[in-house]
């Protein structure tokens, strides 16, 4: 590797943080560390860094509130990294443009199979401008969908999911093809974490979630979408 990943860590418990540190710059990342909204901030400002862990109980702000202004100033996927495991703040923490979600107490092993999967994952790639069905315009590059002439915030694995779909032109993309495309081959992902991740995107794109009408799926085999 030309140049190694840089990592910012967002974490106010010294403890936590310096493990995290250690154990990070072993693995080889260069490693920058805040230990308040307003710092980690800064940092985002002035450096670009290749993921951004971030925890959501700090000092100064809400986590949550970090990832909303993270986004007008880094592209750096923000891996969240919270105690605070309700089903609820990990949707907010998501719908607000945070990549993935780990809860606390995890394992390290987990943790940097993460960081690698959010370091896979191009900053930007463009898809083709046309409509991606239609009705249905998604632009992968800010992470945003337009239904109608709504739009509408996607986060990153939702956003890859569509783009998964647009790249099929209409052929149906089975679980496993999603799973090692989001998630990453030999990832600890199942039909769950699809089926969940559909439900998510629909709740978002979908005008009557009980009949889809873009994002359908086909029974034991996968998704497609529908191009009419
Ligand atoms: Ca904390």
């Amino acid at each position: 590797m030309s140049s190694a990943a840089s990592i910012l860590i967002v974490e106010d418990e010294e403890q936590l943080q310096r493990m995290l540190r250690s154990t990070l710059t072993q693995a080889g990342y260069l490693v920058v560390t805040a230990r308040s909204g307003l710092e980690a901030l800064e940092q985002m400002v002035r450096n670009e860094f290749g993921v951004v862990l971030l925890d959501l109980g700090l000092p100064d702000m809400d986590g949550k509130e970090v990832i909303a202004r993270a986004r007008t100033i880094s592209r750096a996927p923000m891996l969240v990294v919270s105690a605070r495991g309700s089903e609820r703040e990990k949707i907010a923490a998501l719908d607000l443009g945070a990549s993935d979600y780990v809860a606390k107490p995890f394992d390290m092993g987990e943790l940097l199979a993460r960081i690698r999967v959010a370091l896979r994952i191009p900053q930007a790639v463009s898809v083709a401008a046309k409509p991606a069905a239609k009705g249905l315009h998604v632009d992968v590059a800010v992470r945003r969908a337009t239904v109608d002439g709504a739009s509408v915030r996607l986060s990153r694995k939702e956003t890859e999911l569509l783009q998964l779909l647009i790249e099929a032109d209409g052929a149906v993309v089975s679980h496993e093809a999603i799973i090692e495309g989001i998630w990453g081959r030999g990832a600890d992902a199942d039909y769950m974490n699809v089926r969940v991740l559909a439900w998510q995107v629909r709740r978002k794109i979908e005008p009557d979630g009980a009949a889809p009408r873009f994002l359908i799926a086909e029974a034991g085999l996968g998704y497609r979408l529908s191009l009419d």
